[in-house]
């Protein structure tokens, strides 16, 4: 079996933009461009009548047609739904992301050979509610999910390939500490990781769901609004027609000033015109405590990783908003290295995913692996229960956030009255002891107790978080040996004949 066939095939489903990879026959990844020539495809929907359109188009859209585009899609995962109606309806924000993939798939299976099979990338900080809404969505895309990867790692395995800081068998020479920041569209990750030997250890993670290039628009867009305002008296804010096309004059010149120390932004609204100058000194001094929010939360997660900068080995840039010089000139100033920038930073996501693809499709064919990924979760995991002394509902943690999976935590829970058939057990994720400030994952749901158990019968629930940081929940009676089916009723997930429903209806777009 060569490297490609069946392709070995990795996505990164971004918030702004994503991008698919294959391994060519020398297993080295390439990015596969999309219907339209790019290799980046804007991860934008536009529900047109009966007709869905993906990517580009869809954008462009943005600007005429705002109420049936939908964009930002993945800040909105594990919501129940994306943010506003399109055309009057209400879309689970995984059904947007399943349109993004299934254009992608579409796209680059008539590029390469037909497949099915595909890793699918997140931000290591996604918690585990919106780790299930992204396979789901790669199921109703009509794909078969080998694996979800944390960004962070995947962009360190095609770094590391690469720039030959991993030998072609994907181990380090001698251990090295990485740290990956990735700004992007919508969302700041950074993640500071471990190499050693073929090892990919996750020691740390951190981030900003609300946090990304988008921010570094706005300001932008606010600037120049308010000069058009000062000037014409209206404000192009309160149109969202006009708010679109602002956005993207301003995004093209955040992307000016990357290369160029000045950038025009042409503002038209309500019939008149201006042209709104900026340099890149200027923008610099707008965004500031966007860049230091980034700083504070690198440092923060290197104090968690127990290193400071001198441990570091390597920093590594991904993400399109890495381009901007001031995030290069910070981290220099921050780490006294020089950042590295070696691949762009907006494929090395897709193009490591492809390399873990490349990994698990060798294994199912009996290769001997490439490499090994571990991982951590990035937020513990608890029960809610009843604290005894003061009758107040607390979250016992079980799994504490940067665990290496898989791991496995066990836990007794007892019944309250004879013959009791069914048990309940609210499951979170989060750091306070206050359940109301953590992430519900859903109750696990103990239906079918055997009858005539007496009270306080101990029932044991193993809470198994996989390498891929999704959760598996086991059962048991210890006194009977009993193993118990159970439910994990989730909170805002969708049901499985929804997700089939969607599977078909996408099919057939
Ligand atoms: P995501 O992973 O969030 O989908 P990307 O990594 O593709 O996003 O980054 C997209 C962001 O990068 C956008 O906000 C875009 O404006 C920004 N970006 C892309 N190229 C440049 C550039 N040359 N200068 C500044 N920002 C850029
Ligand atoms: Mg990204």
């Amino acid at each position: 079996m060569s490297w490609s066939s069946p392709p070995a095939v990795g996505i990164d489903l971004g918030t702004t933009y994503s991008v698919i990879a294959r391994l060519d026959e020398r297993g080295t990844p390439v990015s596969l461009a999309n219907a339209e020539g790019d290799l980046l495809t804007p991860s934008a929907v536009l529900f047109d009548g009966s007709e869905v359109v993906v990517g580009k188009e869809a954008l462009k859209a943005l600007a005429v047609e705002a109420e049936c585009v939908a964009v930002f899609a993945k800040r909105d995962m594990g919501q129940r739904h994306y943010g506003k109606p399109l055309q009057g309806q209400w879309y689970p924000p995984e059904v947007i992301q399943a349109f993004v993939l299934k254009k992608l798939a579409d796209d680059a299976s008539r590029a390469t050979s037909p497949f099915s099979h595909a890793v699918i990338t997140v931000p290591a900080y996604f918690d585990e509610v919106r780790r299930k809404a992204t396979q789901d969505a790669g199921y109703m895309a009509g794909l078969e999910v080998l694996d979800i990867i944390n960004e962070p790692t995947a962009a360190a395995v095609a770094f590391g390939l690469q720039q030959g800081f991993l030998s072609t068998e994907g181990t380090a020479h001698r251990p090295l500490n990485l740290v990956v920041y990735d700004l992007g569209g919508g969302t700041f990750d950074v993640t500071v990781m471990r190499i050693e030997g073929g090892e990919f250890r996750t020691l740390a993670t951190d981030g900003d769901v609300e946090l990304g290039g988008k921010d570094w628009d706005q300001r932008l867009l606010d600037f120049a609004a308010a000069e058009f305002a000062r000037r014409w008296g209206s404000d192009p804010r309160h149109d969202p027609n006009a708010n679109a096309r602002l956005w993207q004059e301003c995004e093209e010149a955040k992307r000016t000033l990357s290369t160029r120390r000045r950038a025009a932004i042409q503002v038209l609204h309500a019939g008149q015109a201006l042209r709104v100058e900026v340099t890149r000194e200027q923008f610099e001094e707008q965004t500031r405590d966007l860049l230091a929010r980034t700083e504070f939360t690198a440092r923060q997660a290197l104090r968690e990783a127990g290193l400071d900068w001198g441990a570091v080995d390597r920093v590594l840039l991904v993400g399109g908003s890495t381009r901007m010089p001031m995030v290069a000139d910070m981290l220099r100033r921050l780490c006294g290295r020089q950042p590295d920038a070696g691949i762009s930073p907006d494929e090395a996501v897709a193009h490591g995913a492809a390399l873990h693809a490349g990994l698990l499709l060798a294994r199912l064919h009996g290769r001997p692996p490439r490499f090994s990924i571990r991982n951590v979760n990035s937020h513990s995991l608890g029960v809610v229960g009843t604290e005894a002394s003061t009758q107040r509902r607390r979250t016992a943690v079980l799994i504490p956030k940067n665990t290496p999976l898989p791991v496995t935590a066990r836990r007794v829970f007892k019944t309250q009255q004879p013959g009791q058939r069914s048990l309940a057990i609210p499951i979170v994720e989060g750091e306070s002891r206050d359940p109301e400030a953590c992430v519900p994952l859903g109750t696990c749901v103990i239906s079918n107790l055997p009858p005539d158990l007496p009270a306080r019968t101990e029932v044991e629930v193993m809470f198994r978080y996989r390498a891929d940081g999704r959760l598996q929940v086991q059962v048991r009676i210890p006194a009977t040996d009993i193993q118990l089916m159970q439910e994990l009723q989730r909170e805002n997930s969708l049901t499985q004949v929804q997700l089939d429903a969607w599977r078909l209806r996408i099919a057939g777009t």
